[in-house]
């Protein structure tokens, strides 16, 4: 298939990202598998990216990712100049039939007003935007949008404007499901696990009262806000305190954290991440909000770990009660439920991970999607 793609992963950071990424993980992830497929990829990240592509667009040399925590005017500024370094470079060609956007209104209006010379855009969203309709009020130029979703939920609470212009959804994945079936059973730890941004949404403090009331050992892996590892956020001081983050992380969670009971390592990465998620006896997910997509979820089944959570957003349809995990709309009960976490198959988990979350399907998947935009989006 000749298809040239601009994939916009955003100037946040480097695609892969060194350890904590939501989007740049999914770029990371799905570009390697569209390549196999014969597309051709132009990647719009930051200078620093070291994913494989046929081409780059960079507005930034380095990920501006610490600037996520400034006012939000300035957050703008980042976004807009790195959405006119891509518009630029669609202006000066007309080789790329699709752009796949991942950042966010402001990207989407912007090539949306392009004008008949844009060629069409599909549109992921990444986060629960039920509570933000007013970030995408404006999808002027929209016969050339298309939008997906990353779960059914996700769209279902999604502001009108963009149900309008949605063509479906499709579940994330994780290179770790490649074979997931075919490995043995890890040896479980005494651990439970909850990984992911430490953010009141994620649940942490739910989690660790729990691990004291439900006697369980409870290691939690994530960044506080821009603080990667606890030392930092110890020498930060009271400046820590500028970041909601960190002010929920000390406010609601520290108090918990006995370095014995619960536990906070930072952000961990590559092998240190698996083998922390695979030797868990359980992936916990005390979700307080409607997790959108949640890549976590599915890295623990594709690691034989089986997902406890408070069935929100998207894990039910991630997560099947009582075969891959277990599901409770009440969170007082996670913590009998993470005791009965071993009576849910590892194997069962990985088998799941195998059939449906590998980046072959979620990449065959967008290759459907784009070739069904460019035939429905408007002419050029
Ligand atoms: N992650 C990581 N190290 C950490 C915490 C998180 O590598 O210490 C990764 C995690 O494995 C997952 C991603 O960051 O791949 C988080 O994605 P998810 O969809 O679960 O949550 P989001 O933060 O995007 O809401």
């Amino acid at each position: 298939m000749s298809l040239t793609v601009l994939m916009n992963a955003g100037p946040w950071l480097s695609v892969p990202p060194p350890g904590y990424g939501g989007i740049e993980n999914v770029v990371a992830t799905l570009v390697p598998e569209l390549r196999r497929l014969g597309v051709r990829v132009v990647l719009a990240s930051v200078g620093s990216s070291t994913l494989p592509v046929d081409e780059r667009v960079s507005v930034f040399p380095d990920g501006q990712f610490a600037a996520l925590q400034r006012p939000y005017n300035q957050v703008c500024g980042i976004s807009q100049a790195h959405l006119s370094g891509v518009v630029r470079e669609l202006h000066a060609r007309d080789d790329i039939d699709l752009v796949h956007d991942h950042v966010e209104a402001v990207g989407l209006a912007t090539l949306a007003a392009m004008g008949p010379d844009a060629p069409a855009v599909l549109h992921t969203l990444h986060w629960d935007l039920a509570k933000h309709p007013a970030l995408y009020g404006n999808l002027d130029g929209g016969d050339r949008v298309r939008v997906n979703g990353v779960s059914a939920s996700q769209l279902a609470r999604a502001p009108q404007a963009l149900r309008d212009h949605s063509v479906g959804h499709v579940h994330l994945s994780t290179p770790l499901a490649v074979g997931a079936d075919r490995r043995p059973t890890p040896v479980k730890g005494d651990h439970v696990v909850i990984l992911g941004r430490i953010n009141p949404g994620k649940g942490q403090d739910v989690g660790a009262r729990l691990a004291h009331r439900a006697g369980f050992r409870l290691v939690l892996a994530g960044p506080v806000g821009p603080y990667h590892r606890p030392e930092d956020l110890t020498a930060a001081g009271d400046e820590a305190r500028q970041n909601p983050d960190a002010r929920f992380f000390l406010d609601e969670v520290a108090p918990y954290v006995d370095g014995d009971r619960v536990r906070w390592l930072g952000t961990v990465a590559g092998q240190e991440r698996d083998d922390l998620l695979a030797g868990a006896r359980a992936s916990l997910f005390p979700l307080r909000w409607e997790e959108p997509g949640g890549t976590a979820v599915v890295e623990s089944l594709a690691l034989g770990t089986p997902v406890v959570a408070t069935a929100r957003g998207c894990l039910p349809e991630l997560v099947e009660h009582g075969r891959t995990g277990l599901l409770t709309a009440d969170e007082e009960e996670l913590g009998d439920l993470v005791r009965e976490a071993s009576l849910v198959d590892p194997a069962e988990c990985r088998r799941e991970a195998a059939l449906r979350f590998t980046p072959e399907v979620m990449a065959q998947r967008y290759v459907a999607l784009y070739e069904h935009v460019r035939r429905t989006a408007a002419a050029r």
